[in-house]
């Protein structure tokens, strides 16, 4: 893990304070050169004048010269004077034996000087210098010059201009300082006010331990709290091997017992009890934080032990299995919704396996889980940028060879990739809630075709039990019919078996609605779901598609031909069309005839095609299609 945040904040202080320290003493060396430089102008300039033997006018410039005094080469006196304010005596001493003239035929030095520093720093020192200038005259050395500069009143307000930049400077390093570390430290802080209580997550109402929500909190302050620490968090994802068999045999009531007995049993494995979350029916998640490398071999084998001991309830005696995806953090993932992604993934792979196997987060799934995240932001991008384009697929009525309507079938026109067909980006379009406005824009695309140039009775439109759930779609229907002024029994919906399997109340609603509206509903890939029949009881569709895998094996398996007979004459007996899907061949089409099956779909009859084509191919449809019904060779007609 990183520096943790404060360590970060406290380096960042010192930092800021060396940096403002340094400005400040910067500050002080520089009045420091400024006034020795101006204390030496002073002196030069008086030894320029009395190098071209004018006398010095002590009234004039000399404002801080308070003494000096002019020796000849010999070092004897040769003149002296004074302010008369220092009470020093108006000569100058100079250390006996010492000849001022000497120390300066290489250059003038400073001989004594008090220190600004000090004076800078609040004591009264006088800021008084004492230095030695040479006197010359045409480059030759003739005496030299003593000087006593006092810089009381330069150094003051400089003091004064340089405290107030130091101050300025200080604090504005204070306050970048408290800036940055306010930043760095803020999600800590926002922590702590947060003060997470694990116990005050979303409760799953018969087990009482976290939901999904919950889990997901929970997870990402476990996470957090680990990061700082360098612990690992291990997330098992475990679900109760053919636990709808239990509901089955047993009853609800036993069912029910059994999930809180399996909560309980996962708690004593979980690092807190809140630890255990359960994700949906028999799906439970299990969180394990630890300073040191868990095995996830270990850990599964506990939680096997636990749910395989039998469960006793109410004189029954069960046995139950568990499949287990396990995810790990810091490796797998760096926030809560992530690692659960990810163990939940691994728990999809395990339960392909088959019962009782565990499967952990890995590279490859890691990369599947990345494909599918591209996947959907190239699915938005590709909203954005108007990809999709509708194929129509002709439906034909196979006693005449009539063209009775087209089958709307999306494609993403994918730049650098080709066209991709639904198989491809469905179920993330689903997952993710984007078949919405894919859906709609399907929807408008071949109403609006149907209306203005599309030969035939209707156009169907396939919708995903997603478009159902979240939106009321039969207003978009009705909107849609009036923007494009086609006329409602033109149009025809085609809804998945699935669509029944959950909330059939509001679904059954919603498709009373559509049919009101003059729109005719079919079924679609009838036989493959296991919603099928009941499905047909409860709604009266208009027509039944019968999926191309049972066409498929049409010829080839004597029950498959049964099957589609019986669903052929069921179809008839409750006065629906049928239409059989994905019809290639001239065998299927005589099987399809003697059933009674009235309508085709397939290659042999033509394949779906873009908008332009299909107008081009309209007209020589109708000749064909008989042709194709009753040709003898099989022809492939895959476009
Ligand atoms: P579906 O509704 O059962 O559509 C028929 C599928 O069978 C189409 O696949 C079509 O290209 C294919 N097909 C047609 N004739 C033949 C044939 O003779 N042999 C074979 N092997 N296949 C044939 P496609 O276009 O890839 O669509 C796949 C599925 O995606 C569709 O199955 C439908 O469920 C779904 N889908 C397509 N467009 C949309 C859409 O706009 N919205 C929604 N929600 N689903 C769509
Ligand atoms: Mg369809
Ligand atoms: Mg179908």
């Amino acid at each position: 893990m990183s520096i943790p945040k404060f360590r970060a904040a406290i380096i960042v202080f010192v930092v800021g304070f060396a940096l403002g320290a340094s400005v400040f003493l910067a500050s002080r060396l520089f009045v420091r050169s400024v006034l020795n430089n101006d204390a030496m102008l002073a002196a030069e300039e008086l030894a320029a004048d009395l190098g071209i033997g004018r006398s010095i006018d002590t009234s004039a410039a000399l404002s801080s010269v308070i003494r000096y005094t002019y020796f000849d080469l010999d070092g004897a006196v040769i003149e002296s004077a004074s302010s008369g304010t220092d009470g020093e005596g108006s000569q100058l001493k100079v250390p006996e034996g010492v000849n001022p003239s000497e120390i300066v035929r290489d250059g003038g030095a400073f001989i004594d000087e008090s220190s600004p520093l000090l004076g800078f720093m609040g004591t009264n020192t006088p800021a008084v210098k004492r230095l030695v200038v040479p006197v010359t005259t045409d480059g030759e050395l003739i005496g030299s010059l003593l000087v006593v500069v006092d810089q009381s009143r330069a150094l003051a307000s400089l003091t004064r201009a340089f405290s107030v930049v130091a101050i300025v400077t200080v604090g504005m390093a204070v306050l970048a300082v408290v800036a940055v570390a306010f930043v760095v430290t803020r999600g800590r802080g926002f922590r702590q006010r947060k003060n997470f209580d694990p116990t005050k997550v979303p409760q799953d109402a018969l087990t009482g331990v976290a939901t999904r929500a919950g889990l997901i909190e929970i997870l990402d302050d476990v996470m957090e709290r680990a990061g700082e620490s360098d612990h690992q968090v291990v997330l098992m994802v475990i679900d109760l091997d053919r636990f709808s068999a239990v509901n089955g045999i047993w009853g609800h009531a036993i069912g029910d017992t059994v999930l809180q007995m399996a909560a309980g049993r996962l708690q004593n494995i979980a690092t807190d009890t809140f630890g255990v979350a359960r994700i949906s029916g028999d799906e439970f998640a299990v969180i394990v934080e630890s300073a040191e490398t868990r095995s996830m071999q270990e850990l599964a084998g506990r939680v096997r032990e636990v749910i395989s001991a039998p469960f006793e309830v109410d004189g029954a005696s069960i046995m139950l299995s568990a499949s287990i995806g396990g995810a790990l953090y810091p490796i797998n993932a760096d926030n809560g919704e992530m690692l659960f992604r990810a163990a939940s993934n691994a728990l999809a792979k395990a339960k392909m396996q088959g019962r009782n196997a565990l499967a952990v987060f890995d590279t490859e799934m890691k990369q599947r889980m990345q494909r599918h995240e591209a996947l959907e932001r190239d699915l938005r991008s590709a909203i954005e940028r108007n990809e999709f384009v509708v194929y129509y697929q002709p439906q034909i009525e196979l006693a005449s060879g009539r063209l009775r309507g087209y089958e709307a079938l999306v494609r993403w026109e994918r730049p650098g990739e080709g066209i991709l067909s639904p198989r491809d980006f469905l179920s993330v379009a689903e997952e993710t809630g984007l078949i919405l406005p894919i859906g709609n824009w399907v929807l408008r695309k071949a109403c609006q075709d149907a209306a203005e140039w599309l030969e035939a009775d209707s156009v169907a439109v396939n919708l995903s039990s997603a478009q159902f759930r979240s939106q009321e779609i039969d207003k978009t229907i009705a909107g849609v019919l009036q923007d494009t002024g086609l006329a409602p029994d033109r149009l025809e919906i085609e809804v998945p078996e699935n669509l029944f399997l959950d909330g059939a109340q509001d679904v059954m609603e919603t498709l009373n609605r559509i049919k009101a509206l003059g729109v005719r509903i079919a079924m679609d890939d009838f036989g493959c779901g296991y919603a099928g029949l009941a499905s047909l009881a409860q709604f009266p569709f208009d027509k039944i598609k019968i999926d191309r895998s049972f066409v498929g094996q049409l010829t080839e398996d004597a029950d498959v031909a049964a099957i589609v007979t019986s669903i052929v004459s069921l179809g008839r007996s409750i006065s629906v069309d049928v239409t059989a899907e994905g019809v290639e061949t001239k065998e299927q089409v005589t099987l399809l005839r003697a059933a009674g099956c009235n309508i085709v779909q397939g290659f042999r009859f033509g394949a779906p095609q873009r908008g332009a084509a299909v107008a081009a191919n309209a007209a020589q449809m109708e000749a064909e299609n008989l042709h194709a019904a009753d040709m003898q060779d099989p022809v492939e007609r895959a476009g």
